[in-house]
């Protein structure tokens, strides 16, 4: 059997060194079994005629079948266009032409029978069909042509002649050259317990479907497959580390724990919180290692549920650290900590870079005794040179700044690895949170602390800016404070730190009995968290910034968001920026700033803002609007799915059960060795390598 994945496609026939480097370059495609692999994004039924009559505007593309009855040339300069007068006996449709139009005159003839194909649009009232594929009735038979694959090309490969069908006529030769063959990549039990078609089968069916039925069968088949092997490879990893490592064991609920709760907490734990805390107790009570994502929305109130699980490390004689991804958040959860605790023997730390050198031995020494019983800190604490006695848990506030390879990072720390707990306000939706972070266990504290304000959300179009300005300025009266963000992006960084420049001047202009803060990317770590600084602690009363502004950092003074740009960041972008305000108890506002014409999609977006404050919700429609490979966190993760079929979004159904499935192999056979599954071990490592996910445990 041919190998299809070390044979370069340059030797396909049809190919050559030329279009071998224009498939490189342009779709990444390599080997055969690259060109095997690139589906077609859509297909067209070509066995079917429509009626005229039936057609309306914006519908898929049809076929006809009739004749031209006239034609005719009209407009001028870019609006020449010609006209043929279409039909079938049941009405007319006009076929248009803006370019070609010579060519096309002289090609096809009134009163001759035409297979017509293309997608109608309405225009004017009326229904017609641009640049249509026109073919002599006679020479097709329709059964024939049956579903049509299009493939994705670019407009390098089009001007090479490499369009969708000179695509099909490769992947036809492919065909021709393997005869069609593969290796099966799942199980024979696998295959028919889940009746699944076989791999050759999906194949060919994907690229050449007989009928919209096998179609959907190879469909189901391929993404079975994708989805399958993603879920194999994580609760693998998660089966080894749990068979490698145990864990401390946190037996009781002690005397710190318990006086916190009785004398310190200013207020009831909400439920979703309580949840949570017993939830982590019953993890921490087991001898298995904890690995615990706790999502919850801005101002959920995680920050405590960490405490109390750091208590109970205390409790049950071990150190806790918690790591921020800043220093000012840092710094802000040690003064937090440090007040909630006073009173209470428990001695807490903070380790950032910009810790003193002459503080640092005390801390160090401290850690090293085990008198220090809560570490606060920043990457620093990951250093060698910190050494705990024993530390027994890691909390990771703000995950997606922290992929695997640093929680592995903290794990080597000790001989016995400590409980992870990872809080993270970036609503991972569901079918996301399993396919990326599949090893964790997830909490969700859906619920906010009573008495918040929701916060009001506005859209308003630039022309508009000037009733903002006087609706700032009241609240700025009443001694609060506002952000103003413009989006950065590195493609038009020059421009856009130019439109922060620009609208800072103006904003200084307009508000010149105040002070402002400006903030960016491009300025230094130490001037940055100085002007965050500044802005926290009140000095200044307007924060002009890219979308710098930290997550998680608490100013509860401020009450108004301005997102200048708003069209151009994403849903949960949008949503975490507006997390900024709302913190304190009065109402706060979050003005979304766009320019006057807007696509639907933007539309969208900006609706589902005004109309929405839970983060799940708008993680879900974010999903679906933009598809998961932008979702925040995945770049970052360090894990790219680079999905061929399957969709996160879509799809969640069948990954919840391939999941299933997958976690049966992994319980049958924890260790690789089962000959029986030896067919999905092999896969699996073969994906691993053509992926570079290079994380997991199978090496
Ligand atoms: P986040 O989940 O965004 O990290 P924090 O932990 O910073 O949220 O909490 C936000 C605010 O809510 C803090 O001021 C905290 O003291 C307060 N808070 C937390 N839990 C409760 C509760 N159960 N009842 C009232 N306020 C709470
Ligand atoms: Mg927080």
């Amino acid at each position: 059997m041919l190998d299809t994945a070390t044979r370069n496609i340059k030797f396909l026939p049809g190919v050559g060194e030329q279009r071998a480097t224009l498939l490189n370059r342009e779709l990444k495609i390599f080997s055969l079994h690259d060109l095997l692999y690139y589906f077609p994004y859509k297909y067209v039924d070509r066995s079917r005629l429509f009626k005229v009559s039936e057609l309306a505007g914006n519908m898929p593309f049809v076929q006809l079948c009739g004749e031209i009855r006239s034609f005719e040339e009209m407009g001028e300069g870019v609006g020449r266009r010609l006209v043929a007068h279409f039909t079938d006996g049941t009405g007319f449709i006009d076929l248009v032409w803006f370019r070609g139009i010579k060519y096309v005159k002289g090609r096809y003839k009134t009163g001759e029978k035409y297979l017509v194909f293309g997608k109608p649009t309405a225009f004017n009232g009326r229904v017609n069909i641009a640049h249509p594929d026109i073919d002599a009735a006679s020479s097709v038979q329709l059964s024939e042509m049956g579903l049509q694959p299009y493939y994705n090309t670019t407009e390098k490969m089009k001007r090479s002649g490499l369009n969708s069908s000179a695509m099909t006529k490769l992947v036809h030769n492919l065909f021709e050259l393997t005869g069609g063959k593969v290796e099966e990549t799942l199980t024979p039990e696998i295959i028919s317990k889940h009746r699944l078609m076989p791999l050759a089968d999906a194949l060919r069916a994907i690229h050449f479907p007989k009928d919209n039925a096998e179609l959907q069968t190879a469909r189901y088949r391929l993404k079975f497959e994708e989805l399958f092997y993603i879920q194999l490879n994580i609760l693998h990893y998660a089966k080894d580390r749990q068979m490698r490592y145990v864990g401390h064991r946190f037996a009781t609920v002690g005397e710190t724990f318990n006086r916190f709760y009785n004398e310190k907490l200013p207020f009831e734990l909400t439920g979703a919180q309580k949840r949570v805390v017993k939830e982590i107790r019953r993890d921490v009570n087991t001898s298995r290692q904890m690995n615990r994502l706790v999502q919850g929305d801005v101002g959920s109130g995680k920050t405590l549920v960490a405490l109390l699980a750091m208590l109970l490390a205390k409790d049950n004689g071990y150190q806790a650290c918690l790591m921020a991804p800043t220093e000012i958040l840092a710094e802000q959860h040690f003064s937090t900590l440090s007040r909630m605790l006073s009173g209470l023997p428990v001695r807490v730390e903070l380790l950032t870079g910009s810790t003193k050198q002459k503080e640092r031995p005390a801390i160090l020494e401290g850690l090293a005794t085990g008198a220090v019983d809560i570490l606060v800190g920043t990457h620093a604490v990951l250093e060698d040179n910190v050494q705990f006695r024993s530390v027994g848990l890691v909390v990771i506030d703000e995950q997606h700044r922290f992929g695997v390879v640093q929680r592995a990072k903290m794990w080597a720390k000790n001989n016995i690895p400590p409980h992870i707990l990872v809080m993270t306000a970036t609503p991972i939706p569901r079918t996301l949170a399993m396919t990326l972070y599949g090893d964790l266990d997830v909490s969700v504290i859906d619920e906010l602390p009573p008495g918040r304000k929701p916060i009001s959300t506005q859209h308003i179009f630039r022309n508009r800016a000037d009733q903002m300005y006087s609706f700032i300025r009241r609240q700025l009266q009443e001694g609060r404070q506002v952000y103003v963000v413009y989006p950065l992006i590195s493609e038009s960084e020059k421009l856009d730190l130019k439109n922060l420049e620009d609208g800072y001047k103006q904003l200084c202009n307009i508000f010149c009995d105040y002070r402002l803060s400006k903030l960016h990317g491009k300025m230094k770590p130490k001037e940055k968290d100085e002007e965050m600084r500044r802005f926290a602690q009140g000095e200044t009363q307007m924060l002009v910034s890219t979308t710098v502004i930290e997550v998680g950092v608490d100013v509860p003074n401020a009450s108004v968001m301005v997102i200048e740009n708003a069209e151009r960041f994403g849903l949960s972008q949008l949503h975490q920026l507006r997390g900024r305000v709302g913190r304190g108890a009065s109402q706060s506002y979050c003005i979304l700033v766009t320019d006057y014409k807007l696509s639907e999609d933007t539309r969208k977006r900006m609706e589902i803002m005004v109309n929405s404050n839970d983060g799940f919700e708008i993680a879900e429609a974010d999903l679906k609007l933009r598809g998961p490979g932008d979702i925040e966190g995945t770049q970052q993760s360090g894990i790219a799915f680079d999905l061929k079929i399957a969709n996160l979004a879509r799809d969640e159904q069948l990954l919840q059960y391939v999941r299933e499935v997958a976690r049966s192999i992994v319980e049958a056979d924890p260790q690789c060795e089962n000959p029986l599954y030896r067919v999905l071990w092999e896969q699996l490592r073969a994906i691993k390598k053509r992926n570079n996910w290079n994380w997991g445990a199978i090496s």
